[in-house]
């Protein structure tokens, strides 16, 4: 099914499905421009950035969305995930000019991959929204 958006959306009643091209590169079947990584996180560049710094935060266990993470993965891997989020801020100079955080979840906000991820954008002056 191809919504207005032009992306093909994730299903959200369907399980976590391993093929998709994040769980590749966790695999280490694809590869991927890394930035950082921790015990249950990893970063890497987008392939195709929107801005200046474009970095892709995922965790590293089997979570579709927000609310699956949420709900599903343990303290460790979600304190971990809060973590490093900002320590990858932090450490690319991101946190004194300002960035932004993004995670579009499901159909309506067009997600692409169904492995949860967060946009980091920054470099550039963001404007009222990005996308
Ligand atoms: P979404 O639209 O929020 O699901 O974002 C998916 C993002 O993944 C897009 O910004 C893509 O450019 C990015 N992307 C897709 N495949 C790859 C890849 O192999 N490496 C890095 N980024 C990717």
């Amino acid at each position: 099914v191809q919504e207005e958006s032009g992306w093909m959306p994730i299903d959200p009643t369907k399980p976590y499905d391993p093929d998709n091209i994040f769980a590749k590169i966790l695999r280490g079947e694809v590869p991927c421009n890394k930035v950082d990584e921790s015990e249950h996180s990893l970063a890497f560049h987008d392939i195709n950035p929107l801005a200046p710094v474009h970095i892709l935060c995922i965790p590293k266990g089997q979570y579709v969305s927000w609310d699956d993470f949420s709900k599903n993965a343990s303290p460790e891997e979600i304190a971990d995930f809060v973590r490093f989020i900002g320590k990858v801020a932090r450490d690319n100079e991101m946190v004194e000019q300002g960035y932004r955080l993004l995670a579009n979840i499901g159909k309506r906000a067009g997600q692409e991959i169904p492995h949860l991820h967060v946009h980091l954008f920054g470099g550039q002056p963001l404007g009222p929204m990005l996308a």
